[in-house]
């Protein structure tokens, strides 16, 4: 088997019966078992579950039952219940937690045919950009294990990268897909807010969390979004939407240009950018110049607002209910307090007390409320946008990937990780960065914007790119 293997590629040789999924199965899992131990990717491994579903997978290819995804071996980060495994969201607090069901997507991938292959790694609780928060220990970015993933999806997009994994879900509250995909030179995706269920995906910041994926390519990420996203019941915030149909296929587009968004970039990384909007703009596409005003006040409202509501979802990890509970304490308040203290990580603390403080009476006004009226100005410059243009092109990262601790001390540094795609998750818009090009050796990620539910426009755009560059096959010197 070829190294680098797209979802579209497997399917194909599973069809042809030029492989099995049981060969493909062990070799991924042989894969993890030799060489993540430079990335840190995974945090458990279904093996003998994998072989057993990859069996029943190649009995059922063998009777003619296709579905989109049988018989391919994905990773599911370690914040979706998968039932009867453990589900930590790498966070001390939930050691011992045993999901009691899938979550949504977990079972719609599974639907379709996927097998899982284990759980990748995360920042602790899906909050940070460097996947360094990890009770697991911090993975190692494949192009240089010096340097982060990115993060909070950084097991992920560093399993894709490494391709110790063809495909791993992931999930985007401020970036958490897009970024690590940047950083990793992966194709991280997340649909409009609503189309990708919530349920059994443990919370962060409930009106910004985006369930997606970290693929090769753009086109596998359209097949896993097929077969993940649809209405679900047990999320209240589902759509009863679909995404624009994809029959409506429209070849030139035009593309927002916000060019001061590209104006402080350091030139290594504005080149590659620069040269992609070249390859779009010879591609027929035009491109016109927009303004989205309230850009720079995103990251700080964001902050408000995700801090808030994680104060309010952490709340219920008591020490009662589930969760870790402390040997120590007599009274419920000592235990709880006791319980939080042991089971919580700094920045897990650092966020849970500045959204108590935004919350609080006295505060509320000042914080959360204007956070809010900044999310609504900030939705509003992209929907007026969207009235002149298809699809809006940006950064994803202001930076490449950089070293591990360069920013302990200062976690409002990492912060500004987050300042071109958190505006995206304020507005709940359908996002993706794609490979296309390196900065001294590290992968530079192109983020292109969508309007809500306008996911198919997003997939044409980066399948025609992808056909046209080689960034998103390229591999890491670190697997030869
Ligand atoms: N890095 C951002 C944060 O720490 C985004 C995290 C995420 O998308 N889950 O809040």
């Amino acid at each position: 088997m070829e190294t680098v293997q797209s979802l579209v590629q497997l399917r194909e040789l599973l069809e042809t019966r030029q492989i099995s999924s049981y060969e493909i199965t062990s070799e991924y899992l042989a894969r993890i078992r030799r060489t993540d131990c430079q990335f840190n990717s995974f945090v458990a491994t279904y093996d003998e579950a994998a072989l057993r579903s990859a069996q029943l997978a190649d009995k059922h290819i063998s009777d003619g039952l296709l579905k989109p995804l049988i018989g391919i071996p994905i990773g599911h980060k370690d914040v979706f219940c998968v039932k009867g495994e453990k589900t930590t969201c790498c966070s001390s607090m939930l050691d011992s937690f045993v999901a009691p069901y899938d979550a949504t997507i977990v079972e719609n991938l599974q639907n379709a045919g996927a097998i899982c292959l284990g759980k990748t790694n995360m920042d602790e609780f899906a909050m940070g950009s460097s996947n360094e928060t990890s009770k697991f220990g911090p993975v190692r970015n494949p192009w240089n294990l010096d340097r982060v993933p990115g993060g909070s999806s950084g097991g992920s997009a560093a399993a894709v990268a490494a391709c110790i994994a063809p495909a791993c879900t992931g999930s985007d509250t401020g970036g958490s897909i897009r970024q690590p995909a940047s950083f990793c030179g992966v194709t991280g995706f997340k649909p409009t807010y609503g189309l990708n269920s919530r349920f059994g995906m443990i919370a962060f910041a409930s009106s910004l969390d985006h369930p997606g994926t970290l693929t090769r390519t753009v086109e596998d990420a359209r097949l896993m979004f097929n077969s993940m996203s649809g209405h679900d019941t047990q999320d209240s915030t589902s759509s009863t939407l679909k995404s624009a149909s994809t029959k409506s296929k429209q070849k030139q587009m035009k593309l927002g240009y916000p060019s001061s968004l590209f104006s402080d970039l350091p030139n290594s990384i504005a080149r590659p950018l620069e040269e992609a909007r070249k390859i779009l703009e010879e591609q027929g596409n035009t491109i016109i110049e927009i303004d989205l005003p309230h850009f720079n006040v995103a990251v700080a409202a964001y902050y408000v607002i995700s801090c808030a509501e994680a104060s309010a979802n952490l709340a219920r990890y008591d020490g009662i209910r589930y969760g870790l509970r402390s040997k120590q304490g007599s009274t419920f308040d000592e235990l709880c307090e006791r319980s939080r203290s042991e089971g919580f990580g700094q920045e897990v603390k650092r966020r849970i007390l500045t959204g108590t403080f935004v919350l609080s009476v006295g505060h509320y006004d000042a914080y959360y409320v204007k956070a809010q009226k900044i999310r609504r100005l900030i939705r509003d410059d992209y929907l007026r946008a969207f009235e002149s243009v298809d699809l809006i092109l940006s950064p994803a990262t202001p930076t490449t990937a950089f070293r591990l601790h360069a920013m302990d001390r200062e976690p409002t540094e990492m912060y500004k990780q987050d300042q071109f795609t958190v505006p995206v998750n304020m507005a709940g818009l359908p996002a993706m960065s794609i490979p296309c090009g390196f900065a001294d050796g590290l992968p530079v990620g192109l983020q292109i914007i969508g309007p809500h539910f306008g996911e198919s426009n997003l997939f044409e755009l980066g399948v025609d790119f992808q056909s046209l560059t080689d960034w998103h096959l390229q591999c890491p010197a670190t697997l030869s």
